[in-house]
């Protein structure tokens, strides 16, 4: 690779002096320098000073095969020659992409079996927005066009990702979001339940916000409401059991189409091939991406319900949407390649009946006890861990969010990567973690809560 000719230092300075890092405070990066990720293998990323570090992230909750599989390249490598890029537009298609679209289907529930690409998450959402508004018209109800979506939720960083997202901080710098979009409370009991309610009514309490803020607009009004199943850059919040099917059942009273965000859950990280049947319901749309080439190049894909692409095929007309790079073949063939072996190793089983109950047992035991945790949680391969002052009283350590990023730090430090959003810290390591990787990363998550712990803790 061309950067071994440079120093560290160098790097960092050219870095410094020419990138914009995405969700990034720039005057702090350029005083820190950037960390320099050079190689990765297996579970382990490797910076340019030769640390060796435990990806508990998988990249950004994508590389779920792990690093290093040379099989993806080789497949890239071919499908580039042969046929590097074309488009979908104009009755033209590149094999790999309908063939990627075939399988996906195949491994989706039942009823989803047409398919969208895109590059990005947020494109994915894009479209789905510009979809489900589509069906509408086509059915004649062209007021039916206004989105529920949640607080706290993400749904990518375009102007309708963020719009459809409820991050405040983006939303605080969006002047001039996608109109017709509300947003209800999330479907977290941790810090939302009242004294007293069980999870159970929390949930369905959670869902009702649903009914109401679609009976306060008319039913007539609200095209669908869109979710993670489990939200993750909000924090791994993993909802009640009560409230995807009490959504569902919502959604379907009125009418309203439901959109589930899978961007992070898709292709196996809750245990099932999409957290739908995780969480028993039946989508009218599902957002994938990530996870679809484990990271090793960008794509995404909408899965769309034969209820919605009935009316696409049976009314006709043109849908005024696409991108340069809706279904290039290098992206699918890579794609294709990657659910092949997450379909040969059997990961999706493995974490489901294996490696997931081992993980949510290893937070158990290394963190769920320590006085700087509030609370556990994990579905398959993803977990959190909230970090209070006081576990009694739940109250946090200020300004919010500092002590999560003392924790991380000292994980990163003693080989661990781990991620800090808000007061909890995050964890969604590649679906090839063995029970091994994951003892691994227990003793590092105890080390790291300890040392964070007497530095939170040092009298002043
Ligand atoms: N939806 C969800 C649930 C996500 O987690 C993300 C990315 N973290 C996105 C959408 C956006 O995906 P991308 O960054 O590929 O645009």
């Amino acid at each position: 690779m061309t950067y071994h000719n440079y120093s560290l230092k160098q790097l960092q300075q050219i870095d410094a002096q020419h990138h914009l890092h995405p969700f990034t405070d720039h005057k702090d990066l350029r005083g820190a320098g950037s960390r320099m990720i050079v190689r990765a293998d297996g579970p382990f990323i490797y910076d340019a000073e030769g640390h060796q570090i435990l990806d508990g992230m998988a990249g950004l909750w994508c590389v779920n095969i792990g690093y290093g599989r040379n099989e993806l390249a080789e497949v890239a490598y071919e499908q580039m020659k042969e046929l590097p890029y074309y488009n979908s537009f104009f009755r033209c298609a590149p094999p790999a992409a309908g063939l990627l679209a075939q399988k996906i289907a195949q491994l989706a529930p039942k009823h989803l079996n047409q398919v969208f690409f895109g590059s990005s998450g947020s494109e994915s959402n894009d479209t789905a927005l510009r979809l489900v508004r589509h069906y509408w018209a086509l059915e004649g109800k062209p007021e039916k066009n206004r989105i529920i979506s949640r607080q706290n939720a993400y749904h990518g960083s375009t102007i309708a990702g963020t719009s459809l997202g409820g991050m405040e901080p983006m939303h605080g710098q969006l002047h001039g979001a996608v109109p017709n979009i509300v947003h209800v409370m999330m479907p977290y009991a941790y810090e939302l339940a009242l004294p007293g309610e069980s999870d159970h009514e929390f949930g369905l309490r959670a869902a009702k916000a649903v009914e109401d803020a679609i009976l306060e607009a008319g039913p007539d009004k609200i095209a669908a409401f869109i979710g993670e199943p489990v939200m993750g850059a909000g924090g791994v919040k993993i909802p009640p059991a009560s409230y995807w099917p009490e959504v569902q059942r919502i959604c379907r009273k009125y009418d309203v189409l439901l959109m589930l965000d899978e961007v992070i859950t898709g292709y196996g990280r809750t245990g099932n091939w999409f957290a739908a049947e995780t969480f028993g319901i039946e989508p009218d749309t599902i957002t994938t991406a990530k996870a679809l080439t484990s990271g090793y190049l960008p794509l995404s894909a909408l899965l769309v319900s034969d209820r919605i692409a009935k009316t696409l095929e049976e009314k006709g007309g043109e849908f005024h949407h696409g991108y340069t790079y809706s279904g290039h073949p290098v992206c699918c063939a890579v794609g294709l390649k990657n659910l092949e072996i997450i379909e040969k190793e059997g990961l999706v089983e493995r974490v489901r009946e294996d490696t997931g109950p081992y993980f949510a047992q290893m937070l158990r035991e290394r963190a769920a006890g320590h006085p700087l945790v509030g609370e556990v949680r994990s579905v398959g391969l993803m977990g959190a861990i909230e970090i209070v002052k006081d576990r009694e009283t739940r109250e946090r350590f200020l300004p919010s969010g500092s002590a999560a990023v003392i924790v991380r730090d000292h994980a990163i430090a003693n080989g661990l990567m781990m991620r800090a959003t808000g007061d909890t810290m995050i964890l969604s390591p590649p679906l090839m973690w063995t029970r091994e990787t994951i003892d691994l990363a227990g003793e590092r998550i105890a080390k790291a809560l300890d040392l964070a712990e007497a530095q939170l803790r040092k009298p002043s």
